[in-house]
């Protein structure tokens, strides 16, 4: 019998993630990540590497904002996100679309 140790190499597919806000399914790498930390502070990982559970979203601001309309956010953590932090992310991510 042959080795299937290399089975996760037919996994060719890019990964797709849902966005919080618009519900598209998209490459995760054009996806901005938001985290929360083991601190319960939530942060936009632009880089993906950052440890914390995670959510994604277009870098959009019309995803942040349709995410705290349908409540996508709070459903991925499974708790309420107070509105400072809304705040915050739409500055980060204005920060980091800045044309
Ligand atoms: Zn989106």
């Amino acid at each position: 019998m042959r080795s299937t140790v290399k089975t996760t190499k037919k996994n060719k597919k890019m990964p797709m993630r849902q966005c919080v806000g618009c519900q598209e399914m998209k490459n995760k790498k054009e996806m901005i990540r938001v985290i929360r930390t083991a601190d319960q502070e939530f942060l936009l990982d632009a880089t993906g590497k950052k440890n914390g559970r995670g959510a994604y979203l277009c870098p959009d601001r019309e995803c942040l904002s349709k995410a705290m309309k349908n409540k996508g956010l709070e459903r991925s953590f499974k708790q309420s996100i107070p509105q400072e932090v809304y705040d915050t992310l739409e500055k980060e991510m204005s920060e980091l679309g800045a044309e």
